[in-house]
């Protein structure tokens, strides 16, 4: 089967790939490429960034391979959605459009007219929400759907394609997903879930985050483990009147009350969100003139704390100043871009104790949807809970959530659908090959951060395989002082995996 990208997709059948080995009868087998052979794994934005940077030449071949490489630059998080879900759209980035990329925010406005057509008539009203701004002419500061982002991406590759195809690379792209991968004597082979083998000189791995975590009974009769790919279930329980019960109260909270709005009258809402801290994220309002909190910071510090307690004061200095926190996240992102934590706090052990409290203080969400939960808040339509879920369970009318709050006292709280939206954490999985690295110590879990820890470039410790995800934290001697959930971070970080 052939799909078309932009004219300039192979699929597995237009792939010259030799056998590698003789025990590997049962899997295809192709004829090698010429030159080089370099393969991308991943479909979303740092398979994109890294698809950008590559270094082939003339004669050399790229293979995209993703779940969806066909429409490389979505991921999971900028996908593409279907315009009869009244859903469709309803996600928005969740920083204004100049933080995410400067081009996205040109190509919002250059396509206005297309995307204000797309967008009139649905529920919740986003074209209302635009409104002040684009009063005032800032469109660059819009939290845009974040399946425009995805078509925003989606051309950029176009032009990419053609750039790589001009300099005389081959490009193949395949929709498989990657089961293992394997070091041959002369290089590289990664097996496909389609029982294909590829082989290659290289490989950059850009497979994503891991799984959501799971709790007890997350998975029942009135709960989700997990939003995307549920809403055609969760609606069905919107739409009846259940209160919705969201575990986390992070972007993906958000998201839920985006779908919940998509189905019903704000008047008829219902919803919980349960967090540890029984807080929202402060939302990333822009302003204009734009700009940016401007940290001036010492380096050598021997401890993390230290460290912590200059960048906390640089913090209060701005708020003093007048910054709010979309300032203060874009100016201390770019600051930490251009000066690295080592610089800052030298010795890796104190510096990876950093990352664990700076992602609270630097942590913003989606304008739009903050404003609306605090609003909503305000009519009794929504409501913040303090407590960590224990464990759910379901009778015959809905759930019951167990609650452990910071003192160690356990509530039951009777509910009409719970959605686990609590993000990474104990049970999550990574995909087959990222587990397969991790199994085979190529690339390590951090036991400070968490995080996922990779060579310098991102190399890992297979010769010429490089990774990047949104979890890792450590990359060579820096550990990333922000979590790079984050297209602007990632795409910084593929590029100089590359220089
Ligand atoms: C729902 C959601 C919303 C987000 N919103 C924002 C936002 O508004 N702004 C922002 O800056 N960041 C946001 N993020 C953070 C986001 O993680 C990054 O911005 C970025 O999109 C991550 O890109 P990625 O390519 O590293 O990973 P992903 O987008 O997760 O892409 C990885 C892709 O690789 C594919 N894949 C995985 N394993 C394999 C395999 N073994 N073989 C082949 N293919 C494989 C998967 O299908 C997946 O699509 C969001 C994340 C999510 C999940």
């Amino acid at each position: 089967m052939q799909t078309a990208v932009g004219g300039y997709t192979s699929k597995r059948t237009a792939l010259n790939i030799c056998a590698m080995t003789t025990n590997q009868s049962t899997h295809h087998s192709r004829p090698q490429p010429k030159g080089r052979h370099h393969i991308v794994v991943g479909d979303g934005i740092t398979a994109a960034a890294f698809v950008a940077q590559c270094d082939l030449a003339s004669g050399d071949t790229l293979t995209v391979l993703g779940r969806n490489a066909s429409q490389l630059g979505r991921g999971a998080a900028y996908a593409d959605q279907d315009p009869a879900d009244p859903w469709c759209y309803a996600y928005l980035l969740n920083s204004p459009a100049d933080d995410i990329d400067p081009a996205f925010a040109v190509w919002l406005e250059q396509n206005w007219a297309g995307l204000r057509q797309k967008m009139e008539g649905r529920q919740p009203n986003w074209l209302g929400a635009a409104q002040p701004l684009l009063q005032r002419g800032d469109t660059f500061g819009l939290n845009a759907p974040r399946a425009f982002y995805g078509d925003f991406m989606q051309e950029q590759m176009t032009g990419i394609y053609a750039g790589l195809q001009a300099r005389g690379i081959t490009i193949n792209v395949v929709d498989a997903q990657a089961i293992s991968l394997e070091q041959l004597p002369n290089g590289l082979a990664v097996t496909t879930d389609t029982g294909d083998v590829l082989t290659a000189d290289s490989i950059d791995i850009a497979s994503g985050g891991p799984s959501n975590q799971r709790l007890p009974g997350d998975d029942g009769p009135f709960s989700a483990p997990t939003l995307f790919g549920n809403e055609a279930r969760i609606a069905a329980h919107i739409k009846a009147g259940a209160e919705i019960f969201c575990i986390g109260a992070n972007a993906t909270m958000l998201d839920v009350l985006r779908l919940c709005q998509s189905l019903i009258p704000d008047d008829d809402l219902n919803n919980v969100a349960c967090s540890p801290s029984g807080g929202l994220p402060p939302p990333l309002v822009p302003r204009l003139p734009r700009r940016l909190t401007t940290p001036v910071l010492t380096g050598g510090h021997a401890t993390a704390q230290s460290f912590l307690d200059e960048v906390w004061a640089a913090m209060e200095l701005a708020r003093l100043q007048g910054d709010e926190m979309r300032e203060i996240r874009a100016g201390f992102r770019a600051y930490f871009i251009e000066h690295g934590l080592r610089y800052f706090v030298p010795n890796a052990d104190q510096a990876r104790l950093v990352p664990r409290t700076l992602r609270h203080w630097l942590r913003g969400g989606t304008r739009d949807t903050i404003l609306d939960f605090h609003r909503l808040m305000k009519l009794g339509k929504c409501r913040t809970l303090g407590g960590g879920v224990i464990e759910i369970t379901h009778n015959d009318k809905g759930a019951q959530v167990l609650t452990r709050d910071k003192a160690g006292n356990i509530t039951a709280h009777d509910t009409g659908f719970v959605i686990n939206c609590a993000g990474a954490g104990q049970g999550s999985l990574y995909d087959p090959l990222t587990t397969q690295l991790i199994a085979q110590r190529a690339i390590t879990v951090c036991d400070v951060t968490g995080g996922l820890e990779v060579g310098a470039r991102c190399m890992t410790g297979v010769p010429n395989v490089r990774h990047l995800s949104p979890a890792t934290t450590v990359i060579g001697d820096e550990v990333m002082p922000m979590p790079l959930y984050d297209a602007h971070l990632l795409r910084t970080w593929a590029g100089r995996a590359y220089q």
